[in-house]
């Protein structure tokens, strides 16, 4: 099959690149970096939800599950959020952006978009830098494909998959879409890709169990199989394009290993985290560690990986090129062993933040809870409403209204709460130094001198 971009190739595009249209006598650096400038990009970005790196190496280390498989094709980092709020939002928000808490402001699970204009996300900044990359989010849980839709412009597809049963079929209902999504890309293989991949079961075995328990080791065995099937579909379709892709796998939190709270404070278990990365065509360094690899890196990566700009108020960096991070590199005879020694070596912040980010968590999970309850106690009303029993339905339906209103105000009352307390402790106190990414566009129309409204 002759490609646009093979087609494109070369002498021809040689010529178009130096302004010539002859491509005879072109420097050699030019043919490079039109060769450079034609070849997609394709990114693929993991996220398995409350995931321990430790229950992983237990149970999931071994043939036929996607984490090995990862881990001995790329570089392993057991990366820690110490000092950070280990709560979903948060922590998917520092992975989607490159900035910790401090600066995205984001409390907790209630979803809002508000945010993103200031620091956007992975998918605005692609999307700012080349419209022509495809960028799309598959998950189970709308928060994750909300931020996929926030800040300016949002993912081209957003795939939200409703839970189905049970959450394991639910992350297979998310592995085959993102399957099906990597498949299809073999029909145009000279569009860039970039697709985020979110699966929850680990997270929801953990506070349906403990993350000690049976039930969260087989859920961590699950994604692992889940994740060896996705990583199959990116061989496949390298097999029939020739386009190898980039693969990052990461989590945002750990588990306690008790039945409970599951998250939100700083015990080792829970600041646990682990950033997997395999850059396409690079094969030198598989199976190896690197003593330095954040959360916050990986949008910083993503956007090297594509060539885009770096902002100057990223707190991550690129993994591909930053020398503070190509120099943590080290490859451990047992990388088991070296990522097992790395977690044992992390331990509690200081008993100030500790109790400080505890304070945090207690004031900004209040809200998520109420909400959470008056959503389920509307939907059991609901059922009661829908079955239209004479007199019984009509009465459920003015109580879901009182529930509804008296569980808005308390959800919007502790949320503000949960704002001021955050803030003081010290979220969203830090300004982006970058301009947001619709400046140059109201720059271009003054430019104009013309008024776009
Ligand atoms: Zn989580």
């Amino acid at each position: 099959m002759t490609t646009i971009k093979q087609f494109l190739c070369g002498a021809t595009v040689a010529g178009l690149v130096a302004g010539t249209g002859a491509a005879i006598g072109a420097p050699l650096s030019v043919l490079h970096s039109a060769d450079w400038w034609l070849a997609a990009e394709h990114v693929l970005l993991i996220g398995t939800d409350g995931t321990n790196l430790s229950k992983i190496l237990q149970y999931a280390d071994n043939d036929g599950s996607g984490f090995k498989t990862a881990m001995d094709g790329g570089i392993t980092g057991a990366a820690n959020e110490v000092g950070h709020t280990t709560i979903s939002g948060p922590s998917w928000s520092t992975i989607l952006t490159g900035v910790w808490d401090t600066k995205h402001g984001v409390i907790n699970n209630l979803f809002n978009p508000e945010p993103y204009n200031q620091w956007p996300t992975v998918f605005n900044l692609l999307e700012h830098y080349n419209p022509a990359i495809n960028t799309s989010v598959i998950a189970d849980w709308d928060y994750i494909t909300d931020i996929g839709a926030a800040g300016g412009t949002g993912a081209d597809s957003k795939t939200y998959i409703p839970f189905d049963t049970t959450w394991a079929n639910t992350d297979a209902q998310v592995t085959a879409a993102t399957i099906a999504q990597i498949m299809a890309t073999k029909d145009n293989p000279d569009i860039s890709n970039f697709l985020f991949s979110y699966q929850v079961q680990v997270d929801e075995a953990g506070h349906e169990f403990g993350g000690g328990s049976p039930e969260y080791s087989q859920a961590v065995v699950n994604v692992g199989a889940n994740i060896e099937q996705i990583l199959a579909a990116v061989a496949a379709v390298k097999a029939l394009t020739g386009d190898d892709w980039s693969v990052i796998i990461t989590t945002d939190h750990g588990h306690q290993q008790s039945l409970g709270f599951g998250h939100g404070f700083q015990s080792p278990n829970e600041t646990q985290q682990f950033v997997i990365f395999d850059q396409a065509g690079d094969h030198a360094t598989d199976g190896s560690q690197n003593l330095n690899y954040s959360i916050a890196d990986i949008t910083p990566t993503i956007l090297a990986l594509f060539g885009a700009p770096m902002r100057s108020d990223f707190d991550g960096k690129s993994m591909i090129d930053d020398p503070s991070i190509l120099d943590s590199l080290v490859r451990p005879v047992n990388l088991e062993q070296a990522l097992t020694d790395a977690m044992s070596l992390v331990g509690y912040p200081n008993i100030g933040d500790d109790i400080t980010l505890a304070i945090r968590t207690v004031f900004t999970s209040i809200p998520y809870f109420i909400d959470k309850a008056v959503t389920q106690l509307s939907d059991y009303l609901q059922g009661i409403v829908d079955q239209d029993i004479f007199l019984v339905s009509g009465l459920a339906e003015a109580a879901q209204q009182v529930v509804q209103f008296v569980g808005g105000l308390g959800v919007d009352a502790t949320e503000a709460l949960a704002q001021v307390v955050a803030h003081m402790t010290g979220v969203g106190t830090i300004e982006p130094t970058d301009p947001p990414l619709s400046a140059e566009f109201t720059d271009a129309w003054s430019l104009l001198g013309l008024d776009p409204s």
